[in-house]
């Protein structure tokens, strides 16, 4: 392997997925949904691939997918998009990301990030040549739910070598949705750096708890024009398989994207990216009672967030402190290690024990939030871990009856 390469073999995802199969343990560990994606999303791939949208697309993204990302983030963001330049369609967000930081810094360019962090910005910062500069979220305390950012460390974490700064809400893991005030605050801090360019993380864009609103820091003083943002098929139709995802921003930041992804993939795959411009359209109209998708979409999470977090809460022989997320796919618990089978405890912290005990001894997989952090900062995350709320409702009555039994 390369030098590049080399550190980065191990994720939780190739280590507790795996895991949870062979024990066949109840998946609440990797974020992909456990529940059939919606009809409507089945038949728009056949109909695109029995409209032969089958060869290679524009590399920028396929016509007809940039034109609804278009018409759907110009009435979001609340201005025009054009949608051959100020778009592109990547292989999944990650691609979108790894494509980001390809196109963004050169060697020995600083990214500051906010800790936790979703698990692959670290190492596409450092395969790029960057440095990932950590500012940690205050953590709440027990019983609340606020996570905090510390502004001053924020502030203090810029200087000129500083090329780009990253952000995504709603979060992965902790479930942060940043408000209106804080992202003021942070869009008056890059104010101070007008060159700095900004990657902000919305994959997670439709799935908002109780009257929060999702907002962009794009939109914050007049920052689109420097701002990707990222979203993702993946989350919004419940297909992570399909990889499709997407930029949107400025052009002169696009470009940068554009320009990687020419080069690898060169494109995403075209049935995909036809059938998703389908889903786009058929999202507006109503839904299985609801004014739309989008909006079915997010009452279907808001109880499924209630029913995790009463069954962790109520599993009193795991004496969690489940912390309630405001939007996302996940909700973080803290740890009591005393519950844990020892042995776990001798090769490992305190997060990796209970997520490796839970899903070897109890059969339901979680996973362990230190994975989410810089070296320097994982003790912030070794008491954390994560349980996905995007599961069936089957999956979270098995784990109930497992912790019921277990009680
Ligand atoms: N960003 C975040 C915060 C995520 O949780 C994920 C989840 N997979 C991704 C990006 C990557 O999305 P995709 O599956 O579209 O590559
Ligand atoms: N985003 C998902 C999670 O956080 C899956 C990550 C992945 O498979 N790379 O669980």
């Amino acid at each position: 392997l390369s030098n590049r390469t080399e550190p980065f073999q191990y994720t939780v995802w190739t280590e507790f997925t795996p895991l949870a199969i062979k024990n066949q343990a109840v998946n609440l560990g990797q974020g992909f949904p456990g529940f059939k994606c919606p009809d409507f999303v089945k038949q728009a791939l056949a109909d695109a691939t029995n409209a032969d949208e089958n060869q290679y697309a524009r590399s920028q993204g396929f016509l007809p997918l940039v034109q609804e990302i278009a018409r759907v983030y110009g009435r979001k963001h609340n201005r025009e998009i054009n949608p051959l330049t100020e778009v592109v369609v990547t292989v999944g967000a990650t691609e979108g990301i790894m494509s980001s930081f390809l196109g963004m810094i050169d060697e020995g360019d600083e990214v500051v990030i906010i800790e936790p962090s979703f698990d692959c910005y670290i190492p596409a910062i450092i395969m790029n040549g960057g440095k990932p500069v950590g500012v940690p979220l205050i953590p709440p305390q027990p019983g609340e739910t606020l996570w905090n950012i510390d502004f001053e460390r924020l502030e203090s974490a810029f200087n000129e070598r500083t090329r780009v700064f990253m952000i995504n809400t709603p979060h992965n893991p902790i479930g942060k949705v940043f408000s209106r005030q804080e992202l003021e605050r942070i869009a008056a801090i890059l104010n101070k750096w007008p060159n700095v360019a900004i990657i902000s993380d919305e994959v997670y864009e439709y799935v908002i708890f109780d009257d929060r609103e999702h907002l962009s820091i794009a939109d914050f003083s007049n920052l689109w024009e420097r701002t990707v943002t990222l979203s993702s098929a993946g989350k919004i139709f419940s297909i992570t398989g399909w990889k499709t995802g997407w930029a949107v921003g400025g052009p002169y930041v696009i470009k940068k994207i554009a320009t990687s992804h020419l080069w690898n993939p060169y494109c995403s795959n075209t049935p995909c990216q036809g059938a998703v411009a389908r889903c786009l359209r058929i999202a507006d109209e109503p839904y299985n009672g609801f004014p739309n998708y989008y909006l079915w979409l997010r009452n279907e999470y808001s109880r499924k967030r209630e029913i995790l977090y009463n069954l962790l809460k109520n599993a009193k022989t795991l004496n969690l402190d489940p912390i309630m997320p405001e939007g996302g796919f996940f909700l973080c618990a803290r740890v009591d290690p005393s519950v844990i089978d020892r042995s776990y405890l001798e090769t490992a912290t305190p997060d990796f024990a209970f997520s490796r005990w839970l899903t070897e001894q109890i059969k339901i997989c979680t996973i362990p939030c230190s994975a989410f952090y810089l070296p320097e900062h994982k003790q912030d995350g070794e008491n954390l871990v994560r349980f996905a709320l995007c599961k069936d409702y089957s999956d979270y009555e098995a784990a109930a009856k497992i912790l019921i039994n277990d009680n």
